[in-house]
């Protein structure tokens, strides 16, 4: 999708510091990090939310969390992490494209 920022950063276009890339996912770390570990995870394909994965892509889900512990494993997070999706407007979301949040380094306070 031409104006979303994610896929400006799959595309290169934007820089990113990647920690973890196969075909279909991409791991970097977020620009603004509000933990001492902070990565985000994404599908490259473009999908807006949660709610946007169609019956027919449960599988990309099973699939991005697989990639998700993968990435914590990688990132040396094996004290815990914690995992979040915001899912628009009242969740939080800024960026339109799925991402799933990696937040570790320190005991994280609900
Ligand atoms: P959301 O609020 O949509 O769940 O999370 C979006 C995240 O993207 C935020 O944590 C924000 O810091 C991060 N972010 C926004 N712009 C950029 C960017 O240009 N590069 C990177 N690496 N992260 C970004
Ligand atoms: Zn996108």
């Amino acid at each position: 999708m031409t104006n979303c920022l994610f896929c400006k950063i799959v595309d290169g276009e934007i820089p990113s510091t990647k920690v973890y890339e196969d075909d279909d996912f991409l791991a970097f770390e977020d620009i603004h990090p509000k933990a001492p570990v902070h990565v985000l995870v994404i599908p490259k394909r473009h999908v807006p939310t949660l709610d946007d994965v169609g019956a027919g892509d449960v599988e990309l889900l099973g699939r991005l969390m697989d990639r998700v512990r993968h990435v914590a494993k990688a990132l040396d997070l094996a004290a815990g992490y914690r995992v979040v999706i915001n899912v628009r407007e009242e969740g939080g979301q800024e960026v339109f494209h799925l991402h799933v949040h990696i937040l570790g380094g320190k005991r994280m306070p609900f």
